[in-house]
């Protein structure tokens, strides 16, 4: 078997148009222009690359963005007085603070500060409660975004057998959980898991988030299995010249491929689909604030 390869840009390209014709709505017949705030600290280069991909996409949307550039040493009451200002601003409808923060900082008590309503990447422990409980949660995007993958490539997931390797609270908790909502019987792995090789064979669907190159091989993974890969990892590629590198996921996807049914790409899979449910969360945001259904 070969595995189809799941498009992340082409299914993110339709997530975010459909967030665009919710924006185009909300502004006819509401007036309302959702706003997303993004708060960055100090100057990390990745930070800085994703953030400008969230404030250029957040515009081409149709919705406002604000973006806030902290210094390095702020303090961690100033960072809360931003936070704390933001969650009071009318026009922002969601506010995310990029992680990681300077050691001075308490990336919890920053992340426990925004307005629950406003918290649209879903870390503040009142969205993790009610998603595990079953309520109006602001889902997390990258978990999110691996779940509207799945659901667009199996359609009816109850009762498949899920891995989710990686237990962290950004991402293998709320996959986890998310697919326990899709009915799915799932096992969580993580660094402690005995014989995690025999755990996935057993999986109809793996997803992957550990941040360790191609640890999952191919031959675990189960004829038919549809595999998410979540990982990011950057290695040397000398092949390339000198000093370049090349990102690669957490599952070796050649051996996957050979097995799987279908399967992300790393780049190309889950990454571009974050931001777009980001967006997605600012819209669901914007519309629950102001006691609107959109039907669309
Ligand atoms: P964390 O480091 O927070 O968590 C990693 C998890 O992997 C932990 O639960 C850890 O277990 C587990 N783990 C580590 N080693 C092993 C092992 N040998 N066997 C089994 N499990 C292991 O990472 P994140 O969840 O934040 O991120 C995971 C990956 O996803 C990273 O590569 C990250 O870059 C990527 N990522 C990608 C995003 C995207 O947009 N595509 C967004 C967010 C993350 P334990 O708990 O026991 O330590």
């Amino acid at each position: 078997m070969t595995a189809t390869i799941i498009d992340g840009k082409a299914f993110s390209a339709k997530v975010r148009a459909d967030v665009k014709t919710k924006v185009d709505k909300l502004k006819q017949l509401h007036g309302i222009t959702p706003g997303l705030a993004v708060i960055i600290v100090g100057h990390d280069p990745a930070s800085e690359i994703y953030v400008r991909n969230k404030v250029k996409q957040t515009a081409e949307a149709g919705m406002n963005s604000y973006h806030h550039e902290m210094s390095a040493d702020i303090s961690e009451e100033a960072l809360l007085a931003k936070v704390d200002e933001l969650n009071k601003d009318p026009a922002v409808h969601g506010i995310l603070v990029q992680l990681p923060l300077p050691s001075q900082i308490n990336e919890a008590s920053v992340i426990n500060a925004i307005a629950p309503e406003k918290d649209v990447d879903g870390f503040h422990v009142i969205n993790s409660g009610l998603l595990a409980t079953g309520g109006d949660a602001m889902v997390p995007c990258t978990p999110l975004g691996c779940v509207m993958m799945l659901k667009d490539t199996i359609g009816n997931m109850s009762g498949k057998r899920a891995v989710v390797v990686g237990r962290s609270n950004i991402v293998g908790k709320p996959v986890a959980q998310l697919l326990l909502d899709e009915n799915c019987t799932v096992t969580i792995a993580h660094s402690r898991t005995v014989d995690l090789a025999d755990e996935v064979r057993r999986a109809d669907i793996v997803v992957a988030a550990v941040g360790r190159a191609e640890m999952v091989k191919g031959d675990w993974i189960k004829p038919g299995a549809v595999v998410i890969d979540v990982g990011i990892n950057r290695l040397d590629a000398p092949e390339r010249g000198e000093g370049k590198t090349r990102l690669v996921g957490d599952v070796d996807f050649a051996g996957a491929s050979m097995n799987a049914s279908a399967i992300t790409p790393v780049p190309g899979g889950v990454g571009p689909m974050t931001i777009a449910c980001l967006l997605a969360n600012t819209v669901t945001a914007a519309c629950r604030q102001h006691g609107i259904k959109l039907d669309s």
